[in-house]
């Protein structure tokens, strides 16, 4: 029976890991199928806080959970399958066998970006497909790069883009955009931003070089095929909240992130939430961290109430 289970190893859960650790509640994480989560999709990631210098993705997330086992964290790799809120002690189940006993639980299961998911663009990601902007748009100073999507994530990452790519091109599947008018206009207004519509991205280029070098366009409407020279390709079609186990359980929006009761708390008392499987709005590694902080106080408080 563990005090505090931890489920996703990203900035958030490894963050909560630390604090709970520390405040000697013994944690247990469930690493879960994408281990050290979004950061370990990244290179170098130079806006979290005490790196002047910059740290890679992989390697600050790896630090934070170095950090956590140095007080008594236990890390399982694995993914929760399964997950029984209705009582206490909460039940998950690691890998659809192993089922774990936990007084308090802290989801900190992220959000997984959404890719187009063509073999291609798989196989570069990292290596100049991305999809956050605020992350990686720095390495493409006077560079041409696209970005894929039609909703204000696209407008605000492809007007973001524009501080350092030589031309940005907002590729979008319909001629119709989800956008928020404000946001669709203001991108409209920046010259730098060229538009095509009603075309998906078909292909990748170029896997041979480890690097990306174009893309092969696709008009849906004409059926014409052309390639385009972009240094870098950037997703902006939306994230999925991973928290299919708790649906019925745990209060979800319609989208399906977790709703907040206020802090970390959830809808079930003794369950919290840290990092992007609640925040559709920040999504950075710090206010993930942040969380992971609220969250382990929250449930070192909770325990604490119950005389544990
Ligand atoms: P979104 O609104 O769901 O838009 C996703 C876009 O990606 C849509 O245009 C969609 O095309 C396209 N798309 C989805 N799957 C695709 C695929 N497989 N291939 C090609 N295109 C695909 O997502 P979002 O832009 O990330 O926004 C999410 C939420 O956050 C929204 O509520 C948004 O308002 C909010 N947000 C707000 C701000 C802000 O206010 N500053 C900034 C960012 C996000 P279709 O249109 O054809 O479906």
């Amino acid at each position: 029976m563990y005090n505090v289970a931890i489920i996703g190893s990203g900035c958030a859960g490894n963050t909560a890991a630390v604090y709970a650790a520390r405040a000697n509640l013994k944690p247990l994480v469930m690493e879960g199928l994408e281990a050290g989560g979004q950061l370990s999709l990244t290179t170098m990631v130079e806006n979290f806080p005490g790196f002047p210098d910059g740290i890679l993705g992989p390697e600050l997330v790896a630090n934070i959970k170095k950090q956590g086992e140095r007080f008594g964290a236990e890390y399982r790799a694995g993914e929760v399958t399964a997950a029984d809120l209705a009582r206490r002690p909460f039940r998950l189940t690691l890998d659809g066998q192993e089922v774990v006993e936990a007084r308090t639980l802290i989801v900190a299961s992220g959000a997984s970006a959404r890719w187009l998911g063509i073999p291609s663009e798989q196989k570069l990601i990292g290596h100049g497909v991305s999809s956050c902007a605020t992350c990686d748009g720095f390495f493409f100073r006077d560079r041409p790069v696209m970005v894929v999507g039609g909703g204000d994530s696209a407008m605000e990452e492809g007007t973001f883009l524009t501080k350092f790519a030589s031309e940005v091109t907002i590729c979008h599947r319909r001629d119709q955009f989800r956008a928020s008018k404000i946001m669709l206009d203001r991108a409209r207004r920046n010259e730098k931003i060229k538009w095509i519509t009603d075309t998906a991205v078909e292909e990748v280029y170029d896997v041979a070089k480890n690097e990306v070098t174009g893309v092969r366009l696709h008009n849906v409407k004409t059926n014409e095929r052309r390639d385009q020279k972009v240094d870098g390709l950037f997703l902006a079609i939306g994230h999925v909240p991973n928290t299919k186990i708790f649906r019925g359980q745990l209060e979800l929006d319609a989208e399906g992130y977790v709703i907040s009761k206020g802090g970390a708390r959830t809808n079930v008392p003794g369950v919290f939430h840290a990092g992007d499987v609640q925040d559709r709005h920040y999504r950075q590694a710090v206010t993930a961290a942040g969380m992971g902080c609220m969250a382990a106080i929250e449930a070192e408080r909770f325990l604490e109430a119950e005389g544990r």
